[in-house]
């Protein structure tokens, strides 16, 4: 059996940025709590590791008393929960990534020249909520006003299209295309490209393996939505198993097979992909380890 893991394994840099910080901040405040607001990255375990080292997540600021320390999520929080913060002298930290923060900045500028600000993404991804509440009017593109054809975009002649970080780059492309084809006849339209380069690049990998490997494993947390794409891309193409607790693995998965792909989501942490590699290492000693540059067969 091959087993080839890909690069693109465990925390991207804006993850990897968020949970040192929260280290940082546990370590350094050992006998205050230390709030969290929602689950600052879809990842359960590494979330359930940093509750053991002390974190509390709350789903409202109300939870939070007075004078506490607050982390704020990565993928960006709406002004009036950070005006919460400020009334109830919360010590807020941020853990906004700097690709998310840019979008935000494109959002804001675009709506300060006047343009009506679209954003590809999901209608309740927080990232998409953080920017509307930004914003104000946002218009959201998803699969579904693609395939209802619904979206009244007829009032305003400037459009400035921005997209979830974590969207797919083919549904990305489809999605402006279609703007820029069929809803926005004659309009002005400025388009930026603000999907994460991370989360393109384990797009691309994704399809490799897919490609070359007889199942492929996309570990991460099922609210993931980069994960869930990983897992979209990859069932296209071969059979592909979702692991986000090493009891979602059988031993069948693998039965008769002789090329196996890992890869993972950006908030996956590399302890998790370690030990499902563990796992499968416990079942066949002869299990050959690859990287990425052998997968076309050097
Ligand atoms: S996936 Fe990209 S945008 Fe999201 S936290 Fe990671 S580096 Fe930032």
């Amino acid at each position: 059996m091959e087993l080839f893991v890909s690069d693109s394994c465990g925390f991207c840099v804006g993850v990897r940025h968020a949970v040192s910080l929260i280290e940082s901040v546990l370590k350094e405040n050992p006998d205050s709590p230390v709030y969290s607001l929602g689950m600052f990255i879809h990842n359960e375990k590494e979330i359930e590791r940093l509750k053991l080292s002390g974190l509390k997540v709350v789903d409202s600021i109300d939870d939070v008393p007075d004078g506490s320390i607050i982390l704020l999520p990565s993928h960006g929080t709406p002004p009036e929960i950070k005006e919460k913060c400020r009334q109830k002298a919360l010590e807020s930290v941020d853990l906004i990534c700097t690709y998310v923060k840019k979008l935000q900045e494109i959002a804001l500028s675009l709506k300060r020249e006047g343009f009506d600000v679209v954003m590809i993404g999901d209608k309740d991804h927080p990232e998409v909520r953080a920017v509307r509440a930004i914003v104000g009017d946002l218009i959201v593109v998803d699969k579904a006003a693609l395939l209802n054809d619904n979206l009244n975009l007829s009032i305003s002649n400037r459009y400035g299209v921005i997209s979830q970080t974590t969207q797919s780059l083919e549904f990305y492309r489809e999605a402006v295309d279609w703007l820029l084809g069929k809803a926005f006849p004659k309009k002005e339209v400025r388009v930026y490209n603000t999907i994460c380069w991370d989360v393109v690049e384990r797009q691309a990998k994704v399809q490799e393996l897919a490609s070359q490997c007889d199942v492929v494993f996309v570990l991460g947390g099922r609210k993931s939505a980069n994960t869930r794409r990983l897992f979209e891309i990859s069932s296209e193409t071969t059979m592909t198993i979702l692991i986000s607790d090493l009891s979602d693995f059988l031993p069948d998965y693998v039965k008769g097979k002789e090329r196996i792909g890992i890869i993972s989501g950006t908030s996956t942490p590399m302890w998790f992909v370690d030990k499902f590699i563990g796992l499968l290492n416990s079942l066949d000693a002869d299990i050959k380890m690859k990287k990425d540059g052998d997968i076309n067969g050097q």
